[in-house]
């Protein structure tokens, strides 16, 4: 039977899919059930960091199924210590706690930030600041943060707590710092489903003043921008701040299903013993993959993102029918003056395979992606864009 009926006759019907079936890869090449070949400029939304079917990848998790595919937490591993370890010692945090998805390394965050708050200002300190535009998961909790109302509809009562600030409005970030008791500011620090939105230097400034005079704590939701994706290691890294709480997923594993959430010195004995787990948090497989990719991940390849950034920058900069690109490294929106599905489907047509964030068409290629293919892909793209 055709996959497609297969699917939608059986698959819960929540996204809308693009008419291809996906049949293999290799590096930012993807092909479908028809033998066609796409370049790859989303990456199954920034998670295969260096593509499809990476060697050096495949070899590390080849070897951990060889071993042993899953312990409990009751056990000690290598693969996982190793990876906390590695994460620590690039990012200067103190330690890691891992689960097995962005809204999972999200929860943590929230739940470390509340107990924190807790036991330091008290039981009615729980409020949590997000901003709106933001994505921070589709769990009740992160939905709640999410500050974005078209997400809440039909799902209340969502958790309680959450408390959304315009963003970039620093007079109203300091009035409802003021006005209410607050855990936490939790922000991306390159915003990804709302449509690549970048926050304002100043804005951020006031973000870390207002946190350090209340002592309220500021998490960085890296799941999407985090792992080398806008050129630095981590998104908040363009700012020169330092979060007490960073999490992050999709691009860590490199494709297998991760999340991790990182503590610094102030909130890295907050959850003890009991406070919070997960059966699958620390899979060896996942974090073998993980700890390859995270190696990689230095000075050289994270040249090469912002060399490839640049490229993408100034092709695609006032050519026909494109308004703006916004965002960094190689985490990008285009506004285009024609719809961003049209541009999107005559680019598939073509064997490019963009996707969307909000009005825009959304970058998010292979931090290793070859110059050659990329060249070809922004072509096409401003083929697509071109006003008619
Ligand atoms: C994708 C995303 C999430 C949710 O991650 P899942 O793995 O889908 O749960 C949370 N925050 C941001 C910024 C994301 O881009």
């Amino acid at each position: 039977m055709d996959i497609k009926i297969l699917d939608s006759t059986y698959v819960a019907d929540t996204y809308a899919r693009f008419p291809v079936e996906i049949v293999s890869g290799k590096g930012s090449i993807v092909k479908d059930s028809h033998g066609k070949e796409y370049i790859d400029l989303s990456t199954g939304i920034a998670v295969n960091t260096f593509g499809l079917c990476d060697d050096k990848w495949i070899k590390v998790v080849n070897e951990q199924i060889n071993l042993f595919q899953h312990t409990s937490n009751l056990y000690y591993s290598a693969p996982c210590a190793k990876l906390a370890q590695l994460m620590c010692e690039k990012t200067g945090m103190k330690k890691v706690f891992f689960s097995n998805s962005g809204a999972e390394a999200n929860e943590c965050a929230i739940k470390t930030a509340r107990k924190y708050a807790a036991e330091k200002h008290g039981a009615e300190y729980y409020n949590i600041i997000t901003l709106t535009g933001s994505f921070h998961g589709r769990t009740i909790t992160t939905l709640a943060a999410t500050g974005q109302d078209v997400f809440h509809k039909t799902f209340t009562p969502l958790t309680e707590g959450f408390i959304y600030c315009e963003t970039n409005n620093s007079v109203m970030l300091e009035k409802l710092a003021v006005e209410n008791k607050v855990a936490a500011i939790m922000f991306e620090p390159l915003q990804g489903e709302g449509g690549v939105n970048p926050l304002d230097k100043d804005f951020v400034e006031t973000v870390v003043k207002i946190a350090k005079e209340k002592d309220i704590l500021l998490i960085a939701d890296e799941v999407q921008c985090g792992n080398g994706r806008t050129g630095k290691l981590y998104g908040y890294m363009n700012f020169g701040i330092t979060p007490d709480i960073v999490s992050t997923a999709k691009g860590l594993g490199g494709g297998l299903p991760i999340g991790a959430t990182m503590f610094n010195e102030k909130t890295c004995n907050v959850l003890g013993r009991g406070d919070h787990g997960s059966t699958f948090g620390g899979n060896p497989i996942a974090c073998a993959g993980a700890l390859s990719i995270f190696e990689r991940l230095d000075n050289e390849l994270l040249e090469g993102v912002k060399e490839r950034s640049d490229y993408i920058k100034s092709s695609l900069e006032g050519a026909p029918g494109i308004k703006s690109v916004t965002g960094l490294g190689l985490m990008l929106g285009i506004e285009t003056e024609r719809d961003a599905s049209e541009v999107i489907a005559k680019c598939m047509e073509n064997g490019v395979m963009p996707i969307k964030a909000k009005r825009k068409v959304r970058l998010l290629p292979a931090l290793n992606i070859p110059m050659d293919q990329l060249r070809t892909a922004i072509e096409v793209i401003k083929e697509a864009a071109k006003p008619e």
